[in-house]
């Protein structure tokens, strides 16, 4: 749900995002998306590169009817609070279902999407995950 990021924040970023790779810390385990420097629990510096499984759960929704820029002709859409099954939760659109017949506990699957129509012709096109049903 990123939209108008720099250039550098752009490539920066790409990796993790496009793949789903976040941080695990190094001495208790502990999984994050996304990947951060130190762990959150025990302040103990994490390792990057953990690759998530993309599957989950939607433990909580939205339908948008009022959109920012970029995403007016997406309305309406959904937006979800995901579950990765191994523990952390992400926000990301939920696609290629339509929002009446959206339900909790939805088991979604990540895919790789455009985020927004760029602004214009100067931007950036942004693309990273969102999920889709699991089949
Ligand atoms: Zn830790």
């Amino acid at each position: 749900m990123t939209q108008e990021v720099s250039i550098p924040s752009t490539w920066r970023t790409t990796a993790p995002r496009y793949r789903l790779i976040g941080s695990k810390c190094s001495t208790c385990g502990e999984l994050f998306f996304p990947p951060r420097n130190a762990c959150l629990s025990c302040l103990m510096p994490t390792k990057n590169g953990f690759k998530f499984s993309g599957f989950g759960d939607v433990l909580s929704y939205t339908v948008i009817h009022a959109a920012p820029a970029g995403f007016q002709k997406e309305i309406p859409y959904i937006v979800g609070l995901v579950e990765l099954e191994e523990g952390p939760r992400v926000t990301a659109q939920i696609v290629d279902i339509d929002p009446e017949d959206m339900v909790l506990s939805l088991q979604v699957q990540t895919t790789f999407r455009r985020y927004a129509a760029p602004p214009n012709s100067k931007s950036v096109i942004t693309y990273g995950y969102k999920f889709i049903p699991r089949f």
